[in-house]
């Protein structure tokens, strides 16, 4: 069925034409003599090229590559090659141009981009498994050209701009991916404003009711917001207009992605959290005043305002990893209400919304190492692959998220470490030798131990031993992903040194007892002992792990080992994961929960505990058949974004007779009497069944926690409602987990 059964192709061809001038309006900034002519090749080919594609939307496909390369630059800030190729970038993919066609219009460096958007569309759009690996690879084209990862970002920035028109399941699978991987990699860019776009995208498809909610009642207390604001800035403005600093004034409200984690993570209601929007002063300054110029704003502002001593922030002085510069600081404002406040000069704002593409500006830049620094850490990871890309994922994800300390050599060169990093981080992160032979360190000029944890500021001393080898438990005391995979590698090795020793060992003994020393023999041995592979079996005779008594054992029972390698043989055809979920998929594409209970193994997970009404997915695990998820479960990003092929489709039917287990969590002010009317409530009138209830009292307040039986989330709110009227009760939630 066509939504409209003739198109305006006229209306239509305007409008392309109107797109392409405003994006050539925005590259302005940074055209130069030609350009203007190679961006207008690219547009005609793109053009042509997608003439007869349609988006899902039913709009011309040409307004996506238009949209990416306007985004590349305006909000990115990127210059022509970008923008060229990002009008090329899906031409290789989707039509009969090649790269070789493209080499010759435009050029290697243009080829060589479009070649990598290529791969990693290839590899990222498909539902294809382990999205980790794939992530691995984009990022070591990262190392090839970092416009490749930025135009990348700018494709994603417009999909989530208009994932409206996608099928529900293919909403939940983009958004869960963006906020897995690209948020992160914006933000670990400096892109700050896209990172916290795709942020409240992400959030928008994954939990539309909650980011509904939030978005209303930012909206409620806007115009309140905005008197506040003007009210503090009033007294500012005359100083700073009398000492002639050209400054603008914004009050910035927090992302609602950032909003929602706090109510989740800290547990405080929305009407709770002070910091809604956080006030920022920028300055006009030429470079060298930048520093002395933003603290004499700060010192203006704690003339009219207290600071609160402990939330002062100088990323001026030494800026984020990612970039970042600015200076923070918190002060009791007017009706006694704390509010941040950021002073940074326009050069330093326009770096942290725009990142690493900004610094291009600047060129005395100090910061312009750090991206080349930062590419060279993620090169060395990737090229000592781990075995499990996942783990690799989240050991870098680590590094992304964590804040930084930084700490000095005895020289007084600067390291910058994660947050929690230990001295036998920073030994990693001076040389691998260092790390691997370190046996402690001096920090400040005091002996700590390997494990001990760095704080900003201090001046480690790396001491070593020609004697020390990587240990296991090393991995417990490291949390940069450097070190993790440098103790990995070496651990590994030793491990395969250790094995061949136990070779040989075996070997002899094998001789000794008259068994054939054969790969058959030795698979038979470690079935025996239920070791996953020879390797392990040699390893554990190595360092005496195994008794090798129980060899004649063995020999004894060869007879009943062969029967057995029969039976082994069965499972090892038994159906691959992969063959599972088709199984299953095959089975029910949609997995409707309440019937078929028991033809279809399935368990609610308890990770997030649903119950009929909440918007839930299968997921196919391996030993447990399908776990039921909330779709807003904590959990549920990291599933749909790295195991979106085990990922089944679910609902509920209308099952009145089946009770499923929730819980609520009750605040509130201790009064007498009122556990017992929590309890009335829940017995009496709604003739729930309750499992476990438990109260803590403490100063005047309480908070406990219900477990209950409810029928759906319809139920379970009517009883929550109830709740709340209770006298003395102030907040009732439901919990993520019993
Ligand atoms: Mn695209």
């Amino acid at each position: 069925m066509q939504k409209q059964s003739t198109i305006d192709l006229e209306a239509e061809k305007k409008e392309i034409l109107k797109r392409y001038r405003a994006l050539l309006q925005a590259c302005k900034r940074t055209l130069e003599k030609g350009d203007k002519l190679l961006i207008r090749k690219a547009f005609d080919i793109a053009l042509e090229a997608h003439k007869d594609m349609r988006r899902k939307s039913g709009e011309p496909y040409i307004y996506h590559p238009i949209a990416v390369a306007h985004i590349c630059a305006e909000e990115i800030g990127l210059g022509t090659t970008s923008v060229v190729c990002a009008l090329l970038h899906d031409v290789v993919e989707d039509t009969d141009l090649t790269l070789d066609d493209i080499r010759g219009l435009f050029g290697e460096k243009e080829a060589k981009i479009i070649d990598g958007l290529t791969k990693i569309s290839g590899v990222f759009d498909q539902s294809s498994s382990l999205q980790a690996e794939n992530f691995r690879k984009m990022l070591l084209t990262l190392s090839e050209d970092v416009r490749v990862i930025l135009i990348k970002l700018a494709d994603r920035l417009h999909n989530m701009r208009t994932l409206e028109s996608m099928k529900r399941d293919k909403q939940l699978k983009i958004a869960s991916e963006t906020l897995y991987l690209y948020a992160p990699l914006a933000h670990r860019l400096g892109l700050n404003a896209i990172k916290t776009e795709l942020e409240d995208l992400g959030l928008k498809y994954t939990e539309p009711d909650v980011y509904d909610d939030i978005q209303v009642r930012l909206k409620e207390g806007e115009s309140e917001r905005k008197k506040f604001i003007t009210r503090f800035m009033v007294p500012i403005k005359e100083i700073l207009e009398e000492i002639g600093l050209k400054a603008k004034i914004i009050g910035r409200p927090k992302s609602i992605y950032s909003i929602n984690n706090k109510i989740k993570t800290k547990g405080v209601p929305f009407e709770e959290i002070y910091d809604l929007f956080a006030i920022r002063i920028i300055i006009d300054s030429p470079p060298d005043k930048e520093k002395s110029d933003c603290w004499r704003v700060y010192s203006i502002v704690t003339d009219f305002y207290h600071p609160s001593p402990e939330r002062l922030r100088d990323w001026i002085s030494t800026p984020k990893a990612n970039g970042y510069e600015s200076l923070h600081t918190t002060v009791m404002g007017p009706d006694g209400k704390w509010v941040e406040v950021q002073i940074r000069t326009t050069r330093m704002d326009e770096l942290a919304e725009k990142g690493y593409a900004a610094h291009w500006k600047y060129k005395d830049s100090a910061n312009e190492n750090q991206l080349d620094e930062w590419i060279r850490k993620i090169r060395e990871i990737l090229e000592n692959p781990q075995e499990n890309a996942l783990e690799f994922l989240d050991d870098f994800k680590l590094n992304l998220f964590a804040e930084e300390i930084f700490a000095f050599t005895p020289k007084g060169e600067m390291k910058t470490l994660p947050i929690n990093a230990t001295a036998l981080d920073f030994a990693f992160d001076i040389h691998t030798q260092v790390g691997e032979k370190c046996i402690g360190a001096k920090v400040n000029h005091k002996l700590v131990p390997l494990s001990y944890k760095l704080k900003s500021g201090d001046q480690v001393e790396v001491l070593t031993s020609n004697k020390q080898t990587p240990k296991e438990d090393w991995l417990n005391y490291v949390v940069t992903a450097r070190a993790k995979s440098k103790i990995k590698n070496a651990l590994k090795e030793e491990r395969r040194r250790i094995s061949e020793d136990g070779r040989e060992m075996l070997e002899r003994k094998f001789n000794h007892l008259k068994i054939d020393f054969t790969v058959q023999n030795i698979n038979q041995l470690a079935n025996y002992f239920k070791l996953p592979s020879s390797q392990e079996l040699f390893y554990r005779v190595a360092v005496g792990n195994i008794n090798l008594k129980h060899l004649k054992d063995f020999r004894q029972e060869q007879g009943t080992i062969v029967h057995k390698t029969g039976s082994i043989k069965k499972t090892e055809a038994a159906p691959s994961l992969e063959q599972m979920v088709a199984n299953t998929r095959g089975k029910a594409d949609m997995l409707v929960i309440g019937e078929n209970l028991n033809k279809i193994d399935y368990k609610l997970s308890p990770c997030c505990t649903p119950i009929p009404g909440d918007d839930v997915f299968g997921f196919i695990t391996i030993n447990e058949g399908i776990k039921i998820h909330r779709v807003n479960c904590p959990n549920a990003v990291q599933l749909l974004s790295n195991y979106a092929y085990r990922v089944v489709k679910a609902k509920w039917t209308s099952q009145e007779l089946i009770s499923f287990l929730a819980g609520i969590k009750i605040t509130g002010i201790d009064e007498v009497g009122l556990v017992s009317n929590i309890t009335k409530i829940i017995s009496n009138e709604l003739n729930v069944n309750m499992r476990s209830i438990s109260f803590d009292t403490n100063d005047g307040t309480f908070e406990g926690s219900v477990t209950v039986f409810v029928h759906d989330t319809t139920h379970l709110t009517e009883l929550m409602k109830k709740l709340k009227k209770v006298h003395g009760v102030l907040t009732v939630t439901r919990m993520d987990s019993n």
